[in-house]
């Protein structure tokens, strides 16, 4: 038996862990028991495509038991367990060394939520435990094994005994200190509460021992104590509950549950249809954006079930990409459980489900602009980037369902506004919506191009990300007003139609030509502007495409 290293960035997280930086010590259980119900999930999702494996339901639970008098806490699953490999894949490396750099790069200062973020759940287990010992079998594995740890030193792994497939896990609880309790761990009350506190819609029973004070047979008022086995948890999913029942802090437990985000939603969106579909979601709107949002690593998609088992962990087909940032999950009754995923894709039910959900999705937002003006900025700042990407991109069909819900920093407003505001307080001989693109705000306020049209009263969109100027060439106008750009050649002002002078260009002409001459590689014409005010020259574009827009073509790769 050989003891082996935690990798050197694992060493540290677990340290952190270790020094408590989840606030609350009791979600370890939490995360222990729905690691648990994963595992059985993954044997289900087996079943269901190997035709050697069945499934009977009733043969899967979780078992928590605790032990007071060697002060241990099992937690047991009938799962498809780990081989050595996976043991040390899984437990064996924290968190890799993209989400250290995250957080250096982001200077977080709030490690309570960096952690999360990290999907380091099982770890949590040494917040209460000096010491974890897994023991765990694969499904078609002839060999058990038993791997073991004490915290920051590294773990063994060595061949072991267990008859059956799953994992046993059992943690050897602290002993309390002058600060820290730790006895409640293996009080079977106080372990009953945190069940039902984030554990209790888990789809397989969650079975403790539970003591009886019972009257002794055929006695009077001599009693016994009589352990007895009993479901803790109530296993009714919460999507089939009534809203009326749910509290937003059930819906937050199951996002953390469903380890859908370490964030708190935004806002939670729980639809029951029965209509010529049937189906129930649940549907959040996170509040942060996830580290690895904009990159290509991130998947969008909703968990889909079938009846109440679950069929697949992301179903993209079920969320547009302008709302890939959207979690959760749908089950309908009306989809086959032995579906594949090709056929998934050209399912009618589904394609219905995801055009309806599409809808309420949107309408929500709608709702949370309208309402909830502060909540929608912040959602606006993590988010807005891909619904302007979808105007782009999908701006065919989407137009009606994204205009409205895009928002740009305003010259006069200065914070951010949406298109149909701008519009409507438009001064009535105003012809266009305009905008000015550069790198920040404090750029754009520097371009002498922004002075005439700012001089006149008019209020000017601040476009800072590179897809804001491409998604209004799509969009071209909104609420019939186009959209001009301040550097645009003509502004649309009344004044302006005799801007080219040419007596003025006459004048001038020794200059100009002089001009052009030196510039001749970067610029098609020198002329005189009315448009200038405090600066003394300024770059004008004369086509569709603008300086800024020419800018991030030129810098794609081809
Ligand atoms: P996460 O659940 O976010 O992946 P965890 O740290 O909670 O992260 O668990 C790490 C991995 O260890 C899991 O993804 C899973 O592969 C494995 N694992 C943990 N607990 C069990 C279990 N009871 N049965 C089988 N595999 C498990
Ligand atoms: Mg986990």
């Amino acid at each position: 038996m050989q003891t082996k290293q935690f990798q050197a960035e694992s060493k540290r997280l677990l340290e952190m862990m270790i020094n408590s930086i989840y606030s609350q010590k009791e979600i370890f259980l939490r995360e222990l028991i729905s690691n648990a119900s994963d595992a059985i999930d993954k044997l289900y999702y087996k079943a269901l495509t190997d035709e050697r494996l069945s499934f009977d339901k009733d043969s899967y639970y979780i078992k928590v038991s605790a032990d007071k008098d060697n002060r241990t806490l099992t937690i047991s699953d009938t799962g498809i367990g780990m081989t050595q490999k996976e043991l040390e894949n899984n437990l064996g490396i924290i968190a890799k060394s993209g989400s250290l750099a995250f957080k250096k790069e982001n200077q977080v200062e709030d490690g309570h939520e960096i952690i999360g973020q990290f999907g380091v759940g099982f770890y949590s287990a040494f917040m209460t435990a000096d010491k974890v010992t897994v023991i765990t079998k694969a499904l078609d594995s002839d060999t058990a094994y038993k791997w073991e740890s004490s915290g920051a030193d590294g773990y063994t792994i060595e061949p072991y005994e267990k008859d059956t497939a799953g994992t046993e896990i059992t943690l050897k609880i602290k002993e309390n200190t002058e600060e820290e309790s730790y006895d409640e761990y293996l009080e079977e009350y106080r372990l009953k509460a945190i069940i039902k506190k984030y554990s209790d819609f888990i789809r397989y029973p969650i079975k403790m021992d539970v003591t009886e004070r019972k009257l002794k047979e055929g006695s009077e008022n001599e009693f016994e104590e009589l352990k007895e086995e009993q479901i803790v948890n109530s296993m009714v999913p919460i999507w089939k509950k009534n809203k009326s029942e749910l509290t937003s802090e059930d819906y937050e437990n199951f996002y953390a549950e469903k380890h859908y985000g370490f964030d708190k939603p935004l806002k939670h969106i729980h639809v029951s249809v029965d209509g010529a579909v049937r189906y129930n979601a649940i549907l959040f709107i996170p509040e942060k954006m996830p580290f690895d949002y904009y990159t290509s690593e991130y998947e969008k998609g909703l968990e889909l079930y079938s009846n109440g088992v679950l069929i697949m962990n992301k179903c993209s087909d079920l969320l547009p990409d302008h709302f890939s940032f959207v979690k959760g999950m749908v089950d309908s009754d009306d989809l086959s459980l032995n579906i594949s995923r090709e056929i998934l894709q050209h399912d009618r039910q589904l394609k219905l489900i995801a055009k309806n959900i599409s809808k309420k999705i949107k309408s929500e937002l709608q709702g949370l602009l309208k309402n909830e003006r502060e909540k929608y900025e912040e959602f606006y700042k993590a988010f807005g980037r891909q619904l302007k990407y979808g105007v782009y991109s999908d701006y065919g069909t989407h137009k009606e369902a994204l205009q409205d819900l895009i928002m740009f920093y305003s010259s006069k407003e200065k914070k951010l506004v949406t298109l149909d505001e701008y519009v409507n307080r438009m001064p009535e001989e105003q012809k266009y919506i305009y905008y000015a693109s550069g790198e920040s705000q404090e750029r754009i306020e520097k371009l002498p191009q922004t002075e005439l049209v700012a001089d006149k009263g008019y209020e000017i969109l601040y476009f800072t990300d590179d897809i804001d100027e491409f998604a209004i060439q799509m969009l071209m106008s909104y609420k019939e007003k186009e959209f001009k750009s301040v550097s645009s050649g003509n502004l649309g002002f009344e004044e302006e139609n005799n801007q080219t002078d040419a007596s003025e260009d006459g004048e001038n002409k020794e200059l100009f030509d002089y001009m052009k001459n030196v510039l001749s590689s970067k610029v098609k014409d020198v002329r005189a502007s009315k448009r200038l005010k405090s600066h003394p020259v300024c770059i004008a574009a004369d086509g569709q495409v603008s300086i800024e827009m020419e800018k991030i073509l030129k810098s794609m790769p081809n």
